[in-house]
């Protein structure tokens, strides 16, 4: 069972490698923003909870973004591994995943970081909002929040990572397919 994190600052291509990496390898995709999106757009308790701290460029409580991986991890059968995009966005969501990966006899292959420069994110992410619809994308004063919540809280899990022998970083500016081409040189090596 192949279970990473892909890791990154928001507008890293995160998303973009996701797809690419579940075509080539099966792999079930969990995304916490995608989810909260999903209660946001369904209207339930969870979803306008959430939204109160996404629209700010803040992180959702941990116990709120744990207990919903949890639920997605405990309700996918047959899996042949997941990719966490955008989860563990803490210390505390790190250690929370390694305790349930763990009791279900699991853990993490390893992490890959998409390192990419905080002009080219902004870039990415204003270019994203023109057609996303998503209210986080759209102002500047709201991206550079959340560049700010990713160094101060987020950065941190991939020396959590790093202490465990998993983090791998690689270059995530240039053409879609040559950093896919270096992320399944190191799936593969997994
Ligand atoms: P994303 O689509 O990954 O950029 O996430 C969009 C927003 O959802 C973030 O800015 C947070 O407000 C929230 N969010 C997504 N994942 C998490 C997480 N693991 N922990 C806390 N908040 C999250």
């Amino acid at each position: 069972m192949l279970n990473l994190v892909l890791f990154g600052p928001p507008g890293s291509g995160k998303g973009t490698q996701s797809e690419k990496i579940i075509d080539a390898y099966g792999l079930t995709h969990l995304s916490t923003g995608d989810l909260f999106r999903k209660h946001l757009g369904e209207g339930t308790a969870l979803g306008a909870l959430a939204k109160e701290y996404m629209d700010r460029g803040h992180l959702v409580p941990d116990e709120v973004s744990i207990q919903m991986v949890e639920h997605k991890i405990g309700s996918t059968k047959d899996s042949q591994g997941f990719i966490f995009d955008g989860f563990p966005r803490t210390t505390a969501q790190a250690e929370a995943l390694d305790a349930m990966l763990q009791k279900n006899g699991m853990h993490i292959s390893g992490m890959i970081a998409l390192d990419v420069p905080k002009v080219i994110l902004k870039e990415r992410i204003l270019a994203r909002g023109k057609t996303s619809g998503r209210v986080d994308d759209q102002e500047e004063a709201k991206i550079n929040t959340r560049i700010q919540v990713y160094l101060d809280e987020t950065l941190p899990v991939a020396a959590y990572y790093e202490k465990q022998g998993k983090f791998h970083q690689i270059n995530g500016v240039g053409k879609i397919e040559e950093i896919f081409n270096q992320i399944t040189e190191l799936i593969d090596g997994y």
